[in-house]
């Protein structure tokens, strides 16, 4: 609903949009782009019509404001007068009065719950909701699980903790079978303790502020039969702890995972190389507090302050190459994160991106995503469509199929670019092909120059038919897309006209 977000990527008036097939580019109205948006709420203008001040609000009060030149709206209990941002708001006027005047966190949540609208709409803010929970206070004694899901909901874990004189152990008791080393995200970060577990699409939490300090340093081990993780912490000092410490935000909760916010931890930039003329190969440490694995097919948000601002972008994890076997990998472990980001001279973000030193820092959020590696299973075609940065999801995947499932035979990518030169990672696609021989690659330039002999144009029914092809007639199947929005859309059409199933294809979108 607010901000630019990346699901109306490109920008409407994005010289994406600008197309040679007769796609049209729609202009954006002048002088309300983010960037101008940013620059007002910097000007001092009073944009709440309260002059600084924060009030209480009832719930017949918000209801009042339900007009485009007085709409407020409440997203988690703050409400914010949003009837100066009407014109900025990329989603448009109408999106915004949906929620006009009432409670919009839903909504919010639906189209997009990672964007930071605090820091955007931080100049529009009238005040809390009158009525709001409170969080739990106390010194927190033993586990005492709470669930306050419906009936459908995985059994809520629990957690215990033990202590030798140099560690203290917390141990999660999941409940669940399937859980991994990136089923859990372990952050201590100013004295807080925090440890995420995903289950289906739900996160458990544990999140303490510790009554002793800790060392950097801890280990994350799972016990996967039983679906338990232990993290084993280091004592500072070799003190006994008559408590782990004070119980914080949704502490001890099963939530479903759209209900939480987003978790970041500041990491930093070890190395930038580039890759095509405008895309770069990034690569971010995490820090030493930190236990975090992407799982394949997801992606995180990367949040930089632009004057003032938090701006908040999506990515999608990388391997640092796509011939492990023939590249040692630079970095030794798995504190570090990869991307394949393309930088857009007028865009917001990827200039600021670009512009940072190594050493410097930018806020990495946990993953997110619904691709399941499940979908994997007794597949046999594994066909992959991405247009342009798009194929940034497809690395973890074609790393993964080729060496992890063995009923495979068959991987195709269909790869569309403008021309040659914007091919990202060609050669190791290339070498990819020739040394496995499963794997199939088919480049496609929308752009390209007279040398070009190879496949031309945009994804239509004609490319996709000769290329789907099954290698046996049932064959279990498998399609990933990912590209510009209006790609992936008309891709999906393309392939529910070729007659594959929901469950036969993955998009990759916000
Ligand atoms: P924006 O400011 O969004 O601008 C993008 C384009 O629009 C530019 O060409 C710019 O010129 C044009 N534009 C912007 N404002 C105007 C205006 N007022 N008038 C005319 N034109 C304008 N990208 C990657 O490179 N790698 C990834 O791994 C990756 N993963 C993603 C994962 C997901 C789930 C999603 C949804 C997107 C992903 N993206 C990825 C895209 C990424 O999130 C950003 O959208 C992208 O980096 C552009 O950000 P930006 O702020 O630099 O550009
Ligand atoms: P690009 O270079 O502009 O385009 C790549 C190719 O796609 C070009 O051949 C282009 O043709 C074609 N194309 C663009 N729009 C099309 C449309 N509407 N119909 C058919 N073909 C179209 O792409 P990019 O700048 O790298 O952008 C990549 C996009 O992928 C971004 O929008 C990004 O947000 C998205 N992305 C999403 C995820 C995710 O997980 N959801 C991950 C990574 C990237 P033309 O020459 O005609 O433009």
């Amino acid at each position: 609903m607010l901000n630019v977000p990346s699901q109306s990527f490109p920008a409407p008036s994005s010289q994406q949009r600008v197309a040679s097939g007769g796609r049209s580019k729609v202009p954006l109205k002048q002088g309300r782009s983010l960037m101008d948006w940013i620059r007002l709420t910097k000007s001092g203008k009073d944009l709440t019509g309260l002059k600084g001040r924060l009030i209480e609000v009832t719930e017949e009060e918000l209801k009042k404001h339900n007009k485009k030149d007085d709409c407020w709206i409440c997203i988690r209990g703050f409400v914010y007068n949003v009837s100066p941002y009407m014109e900025y708001h990329p989603g448009g006027e109408d999106e915004l009065m949906r929620a006009a005047g009432s409670d919009g966190t839903d909504l919010f949540d639906q189209v997009h719950r990672w964007v930071n609208y605090e820091s955007m709409l931080k100049e529009c803010l009238v005040g809390r909701m009158a009525v709001k929970s409170a969080v739990p206070k106390g010194m927190l004694p033993k586990s005492q699980p709470t669930n306050p899901l419906a009936k459908e909901s995985p059994v809520s874990p629990s957690y215990d903790w033990f202590q030798t004189d140099s560690l203290v152990t917390i141990v999660i008791y999941t409940k669940q079978k399937d859980i991994n080393l990136d089923s859990v995200i372990v952050d201590y970060q100013d004295d807080s303790f925090r440890a995420e577990t995903i289950i289906k699409d739900y996160s458990y939490l544990i999140y303490i502020g510790l009554s002793h300090e800790i060392q950097e340093d801890f280990s994350v081990q799972v016990v996967k039969n039983v679906g338990k993780i232990e993290i084993v912490l280091k004592k500072t000092e070799n003190t006994s702890w008559t408590c782990l410490g004070h119980p914080l935000e949704n502490h001890n909760l099963l939530i479903p995972k759209k209900d939480t916010g987003l978790y970041y931890r500041k990491c930093q930039l070890i190395s930038k190389e580039d890759v095509t003329h405008d895309t770069k190969l990034f690569c971010l440490m995490l820090p030493p507090s930190t236990h975090l694995q992407v799982p394949i097919g997801q992606h995180v948000y990367l949040k930089l302050t632009i004057t003032g601002t938090e701006i908040v972008k999506p990515y999608t994890p990388v391997s640092n190459s796509l011939l492990s076997e023939f590249k040692e990998p630079v970095l030794p472990n798995n504190k570090y994160i990869y991307f394949l980001i393309k930088i857009y001279p007028a865009g917001l973000f990827t200039p600021e991106l670009d512009h940072l030193q190594i050493g410097d820092f930018v806020s990495v959020s946990s993953p997110e995503g619904n691709f399941k590696i499940s979908q994997f299973q007794e597949l046999e075609d594994l066909f992959l469509l991405a247009a342009g940065t798009g194929f940034t999801p497809m690395v973890k995947i074609l790393n993964y199929a080729l060496t992890n499932i063995p009923t495979l035979r068959k991987v195709k990518l269909m790869f569309f670019n403008k021309t040659e030169d914007d091919i990202i990672w060609r050669s190791q696609l290339e070498k990819l092909a020739f040394k496995d021989k499963r794997f199939d690659i088919e480049f496609v330039l929308s752009a390209p120059t007279s040398e070009w002999n190879g496949k031309q144009g945009h994804i239509s029914p004609a490319l996709l038919s000769e290329f789907l092809k099954r290698s046996l007639d049932k064959s279990k199947v498998l399609i990933c897309i990912c590209g510009p929005m209006p790609f992936t859309e008309q891709g999906i059409r393309l392939l529910h006209d070729l007659n594959f199933s929901k469950d036969e294809i993955h998009s990759f979108t916000a």
